[in-house]
């Protein structure tokens, strides 16, 4: 069996459910079960519903909730005939009803909490995925919807709960499996999940991709494809560097670091399911399906010519300077410094040490004041916000020499703050003030790429 993880884009209108289905009636033989997203920008207007209700403008939250009512109808009146409509847009009325008790609730209570966002986030895949399967029954496939929160049981930290490995695995099997054998072509959402108690969680912004990653892997999939907007991974974000290259093959490694450091094609938590199965991951365009997207796996063979594959970068970066109050460098420093971190849930992205002083990357500054009052115990602090980390990705990185040097060359004018290469050894990233990152990226871009049609066979 496959995994079809359709994103926002692909399931926007009327015209792009079309597609998929179409898409996905051509993989039937190999057993599809398919994930989809909210349609775009409905998880954003979802939770700006949240956010309305909770600062008492109840009128402006309910507005919200009926254009999302308005835009799902019109998705369902342009897809099916005038009695399924009707049938249709019935339950479409129902979620809106639900949403508009939940705006009451907040508006009265004056207060949000994440387990409220939760309620609100979840209904964009709920009536996204409603929609999907109604339509591919429509055409005939033999679709059976599967509610994502019976399987994907999390912890209890709403807006970014962690799945239950162990669980959801004996859910899958008892709920997914039997459809799967039967040949019916599971639909269920990404994005969201349910505590042990039943209560609705989501696992965290752009989690759609971690769903299928994790229902490919627990169910061991032979492919895991991510159907979004572009035709697959590319040299840099197009949206600052138009001329991006598409890579046609790269490394887990590769697309687990651009992941992580702000490529939003692919959600950082996507590759580590897939890795452990050693599940290939295809990334592919539902606006052009006959382009082959990029294909990630373990260990491509390609050419060791090939050394950047690909820029990316992180915006909205806290650097903090520690330097060790002691004369020397007290043992456990380092030590001590990283327990902060550790102590206030803060993921430290880049790090750079020399002997008495270590510079931290963060970008969760929901902690930085007990953060910093703890770390001046021990050491002096400085702080610099409106930063952004540029990481110049490859496996090759390791054995060639210079690319740090023209990495510099290429922004000799521009000011540096830190640099540091991986522990992986196939990156290299530096911080940088934040207004000058996408100067930064194209310059870098046209550095590595401007010719490599030499590189046939990794770039298009
Ligand atoms: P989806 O809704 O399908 O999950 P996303 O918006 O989350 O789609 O991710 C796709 C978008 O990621 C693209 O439209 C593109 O603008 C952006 N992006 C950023 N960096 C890259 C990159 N290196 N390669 C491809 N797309 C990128
Ligand atoms: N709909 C969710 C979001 O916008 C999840 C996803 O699209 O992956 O964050
Ligand atoms: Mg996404």
């Amino acid at each position: 069996m496959i995994i079809m993880k359709f994103g926002g884009t692909s399931v926007e209108d009327a015209k792009a459910i079309r597609n998929i289905t179409e898409i996905v009636q051509r993989e039937i033989p190999r057993h599809p079960l398919v994930v989809v997203s909210a349609c775009a920008g409905v998880t954003n207007q979802l939770l700006q519903t949240a956010a309305l209700a909770s600062q008492g403008k109840k009128d402006d939250a309910l507005q919200l909730v009926a254009s999302i009512e308005g835009r799902h109808k019109k998705i369902v009146k342009e897809l099916f005939d005038a009695d399924t409509t009707k049938f249709l847009h019935k339950h479409i009325a129902v979620f809106a009803e639900q949403l508009a008790g939940l705006v009451n609730g907040v508006s009265v209570l004056g207060e949000l909490t994440p387990r409220s966002l939760d309620a609100f986030a979840s209904y964009g895949e709920r009536m996204s995925s409603f929609i999907v399967h109604h339509y591919f029954e429509s055409r005939k496939l033999r679709s059976f919807l599967v509610d994502a929160r019976s399987f994907m049981i999390t912890d209890e930290q709403f807006t970014k709960a962690a799945p239950m490995f162990d669980v959801v695995d004996q859910k899958l099997r008892e709920i997914v499996q039997p459809k799967i054998d039967n040949n019916y072509v599971v639909i269920t959402q990404g994005f969201i999940g349910s505590t042990q108690k039943g209560i609705t969680t989501t696992i965290g912004r752009g989690g759609s991709d971690y769903s299928a990653a994790i229902i490919g892997a627990l169910l061991g999939a032979d492919d895991i494809q991510i159907w979004t907007d572009v035709d697959g991974i590319l040299t840099s974000d197009p949206s600052v560097v138009s001329d991006a290259k598409k890579i046609k093959i790269m490394s887990f490694n590769e697309a687990a670091e651009l992941a992580y450091f702000g490529a939003r094609v692919l959600h950082p938590e996507t590759i580590l399911p897939a890795v452990k199965k050693n599940i290939p991951v295809h990334i592919l365009n539902s606006r052009r399906p006959e382009s082959r997207g990029t294909l990630i796996i373990a260990k491509p063979k390609v050419d060791k010519k090939c050394v950047v594959k690909s820029i990316a970068y992180k915006e909205g970066v806290t650097v903090i300077s520690i330097v060790s109050t002691r004369m020397f460098l007290a043992h456990g420093f380092l030590e001590n410094v990283f327990d902060v971190f550790h102590k206030y849930k803060t993921v430290v992205h880049t790090v750079a040490t020399s002997e008495v002083s270590i510079s931290v990357t963060i970008d969760n500054v929901a902690n930085l004041g007990h953060i910093l009052r703890e770390l001046k115990e021990f050491a002096t602090v400085s702080v610099s916000d409106k930063k952004a980390i540029v990481c110049v990705v490859g496996e090759h990185l390791k054995n060639s020499p210079g690319v740090a040097a023209k990495i510099l060359n290429a922004i000799t004018d521009i000011n540096v703050n830190m640099i540091s290469q991986g522990a992986s050894e196939i990156n290299i990233s530096f911080v940088i003030d934040e207004e000058n990152v996408e100067e930064v990226v194209r310059r870098l871009h046209k550095e590595f790429f401007s010719d490599v049609s030499h590189l046939k066979e990794i770039f298009e």
